[in-house]
């Protein structure tokens, strides 16, 4: 790729950064949309993050992306943040507007992306989350935003995700609740889509996967886990077993970086691109 002096600067923010694949899914999205722009990893300490972003002001880069740890401590830096991404309480893309830094999450439209392309429209859909951390809250935002009917979040400690009920709960019908409890087999039977937010099956420990009863999720619910490594989580593998509709967490990846483009270049990229760049890195790996 050939830089010009006009190139105007990307990246993703992050600490460590050096697993990221965004630089290859934007790589990708730039290269074919013929653009002249450049995306890069920039490793920032989270006690050099206030720096950090001084620096990329001073160097007038048109944006870049947030990932771990600094979704919620980059919100102090910037001059405005959207209202979903306030909602969610999590930043995961940076847009500079000359000299204006504005913040937006878009892992909650990667989400919904995934299950638009799959033909699953959340519209009045009983949703039920297995684990309620930060993923979870994007989540938990894209579906009442979408329309869901309800939204159960289910988790190992039920006291941790009630807070999620006070700060979604405006927003439409959610409820939180022990993994274990019968109210949450009640609503695990009632389920249109389940959706594992967990890091349980994530690679190396491959064998873990969140309690589910099978035999009581309906046999038309579609099955969700946001983890991508493995391709097939043992949680997707026994959906499947079990004739749901599956997909894993590469579209949502793909998704929040297609999302982050728009934002920095008006341009609409290739998603199918993306999820190409992405899957060989992630066949590579
Ligand atoms: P997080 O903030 O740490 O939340 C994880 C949730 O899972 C919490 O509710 C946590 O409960 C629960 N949990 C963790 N370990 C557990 C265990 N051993 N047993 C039972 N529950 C457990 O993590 P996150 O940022 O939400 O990420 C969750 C997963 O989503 C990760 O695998 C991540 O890679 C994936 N992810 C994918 C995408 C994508 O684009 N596809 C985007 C973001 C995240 P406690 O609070 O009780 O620990």
């Amino acid at each position: 790729m050939m830089f010009t002096g006009r190139t105007q600067n990307l990246g993703v923010m992050g600490w460590p950064v050096a697993h990221s694949l965004s630089p290859v899914l934007q790589q990708a999205a730039i290269a074919a949309a013929g653009l002249d722009y450049a995306y890069i990893a920039l490793p920032v300490r989270p006690e050099d993050l206030h720096a950090a972003v001084t620096g990329l002001r001073a160097l007038q880069f048109r944006g870049w992306n947030v990932t771990i740890p600094h979704k919620q401590a980059i919100m102090a830096e910037l001059d405005a943040i959207d209202a979903a991404a306030q909602a969610i309480g999590a930043v995961n893309t940076v847009v500079n507007d000359q000299g204006r830094l504005v913040g937006y999450n878009t892992d909650y439209v990667g989400c919904i992306m995934g299950l638009t392309a799959q033909g699953f429209s959340v519209q009045g859909k009983k949703a039920v989350l297995l684990g309620g951390g930060g993923a979870a809250r994007a989540i938990i935002w894209g579906l009442l935003e979408q329309g869901a009917a309800s939204v159960v979040v289910g988790a190992r400690n039920a006291a941790k995700i009630a807070p999620l009920a006070v700060d979604f709960g405006r927003f439409g019908h959610i409820e939180t609740m022990d993994w274990q409890s019968e109210a949450f087999q009640r609503a695990l039977g009632q389920a249109d889509l389940l959706i594992n937010a967990t890091p349980l099956g994530m690679a190396p420990h491959i064998d873990a996967m969140p309690p589910v009863d099978w035999a009581n999720v309906q046999a038309e619910a579609f099955v969700y886990d946001i983890i991508y490594t493995p391709e097939e989580t043992m949680f997707l593998r026994t959906a499947r077993e079990h004739a749901h509709r599956t997909l894993n967490g590469e579209a949502m990846l793909a998704g929040q970086g297609a999302a982050a483009f728009h934002y920095w270049t008006g341009i609409e990229p290739d998603l199918s691109v993306m999820q190409r760049a992405l899957h060989a890195a992630l066949t590579k790996k």
